[in-house]
This record gives C-alpha cells, sequence and structure tokens, in this order.
C-alpha cells in the first residue's frame, strides 16, 4: 500500500489552504448563454440518436453530469446497466469508486464533468469500436463545448480513443501524456480497481500522482 494515500493528501493539503498564502481555491469559469444553449441543443441530439444499433436497444442515452464549465474532464469508457437505467454516467458501483476518488482529488462540484465515449449502453458491457467511430462526433462537440484543461481517461478504451498512439493503459496510467486535444492522465479504470487487491492499490498510486501533478499545474498559474 502507499504510505501516503490520497485521502491523507487532500486533508493535509486542504488544511495548508486553510493556513497559507497562495492557495486561494478559484473562481468558478462562467457559462456564456450561447455555450449553454449549444450543449442543451448538443444534449438532445444525443438522447435522440439513433445513427448505430445502440441507439435501439438502450433506455437512456447517457450525456454528462458535472460542471458545464470544467477544469477535469474523467471519460469513461460506456455505460452502463445502471447507467442505462438513469441516463447519467458513472452512477453504478464504478461511479462510487469514481466519486470517492473525485473527493479524494478535493475537487470543488463546479471544476470537473464525468461523461463516456460511447453515449448507449453496448450489450453485455462490451465496448463497441464500431458505435464507437459512429458516437465520436458527440464526443468531440462536447469536449470542444466544455473546453477542459485536463482530461482523465479511464480505461484503455477511453485512453486510445483519445490517444491512439498511447501504449496499453498498464504502461501509461499515473503519467500525464500530451494528447491531440491537449492534456490527457490516464487512470485505470475504476470497475479494474474493485476487482483485486492489485489493481486497487494501482488506482490509490495513480491518483496520488495526478493529484501531485495537478497541484503543479495550479501552482505555475498562481
Ligand atoms: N463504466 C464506464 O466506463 N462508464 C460508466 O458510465 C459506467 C461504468
Amino acid at each position: 500500500m502507499p504510505r501516503k494515500t490520497a485521502r491523507t493528501m487532500a486533508r493535509s493539503e486542504r488544511s495548508e489552504e486553510a493556513r497559507g498564502p497562495g492557495r486561494r481555491p478559484r473562481s468558478p469559469r462562467r457559462v456564456r448563454s450561447g455555450r449553454r444553449a449549444a450543449w442543451e441543443n448538443l444534449s438532445a441530439e444525443i438522447r435522440a440518436c439513433r445513427r448505430c444499433p445502440l441507439g435501439a436497444l438502450r433506455t437512456h442515452a447517457v450525456v454528462y453530469r458535472g460542471s458545464l464549465a470544467p477544469r477535469i474532464v474523467f471519460v469513461g469508457e460506456a455505460p452502463g446497466a445502471e447507467e442505462d437505467r438513469q441516463g447519467l454516467p458513472f452512477v453504478g458501483r464504478a461511479g462510487a469508486r469514481l466519486d470517492a476518488a473525485i473527493r479524494e482529488l478535493g475537487l470543488a462540484r463546479d471544476a470537473f464533468g464525468v461523461l463516456n465515449v460511447l453515449k448507449c449502453r453496448p450489450p453485455a458491457n462490451r465496448f463497441d469500436r464500431a458505435a464507437a467511430r459512429t458516437c465520436r462526433p458527440f464526443l468531440d462537440r462536447q469536449l470542444a463545448l466544455l473546453t477542459p484543461q485536463v482530461l482523465v481517461t479511464l480505461g484503455n478504451h477511453a485512453l486510445h480513443a483519445l490517444d491512439p498512439d498511447a501504449p496499453g493503459v498498464l504502461t501509461a496510467a499515473g503519467r500525464p501524456r500530451a494528447g491531440r486535444a491537449g492534456p490527457l492522465f490516464p487512470l485505470i479504470h475504476p470497475a479494474a480497481a474493485m476487482r483485486s487487491r492489485r489493481w486497487a492499490e494501482r488506482w490509490a498510486h495513480d491518483l496520488i500522482a495526478l493529484r501531485r501533478w495537478w497541484d503543479g499545474r495550479a501552482s505555475q498559474r498562481l
């Protein structure tokens, strides 16, 4: 187990924030009404989409949850059963793991968002590459409107959707990369972190690396 967990780091850094100069919380970014309207139109288009066979199988298309002016966007692979039922990304068990990580990172509610490469649940939760190609313009348009500073990819499919030249996720996770659409920080998928103690440790370790990297970027901007 890493000696210093992301939780203890977040706690100690929050108390530094309360104490020290130079770590003022950032004010939320503003969302212009034109951008909000474009987002709502895009979301409606995604919810109505039938461009691939997954559209006929879904209960709900899964668009996004989070701030419309996020600093970090977490990119997952595809909705699972619970996401399909509720129409929101990462609301099942993997989502609980992701939300715990977001809390440990100390991210404010208005600082992040969560979405998937695929907007509809694939059968047996198997990532569907052909559907991902059809769905891709939606992802690109979402990211163009959200303009996050950093994308955190969750799992191999999300990583390769955004950085096709990246090595496998087990090699890439835990270190920042210069992706085609801006800086990326790959992580293993939170569902993988629930499968074994080894992957849980890898998840915790890589979260600490993400936190350090993110804080380093923030202090450069002060
Ligand atoms: N796994 C994902 O990749 N995305 C979700 O929304 C849920 C589980």
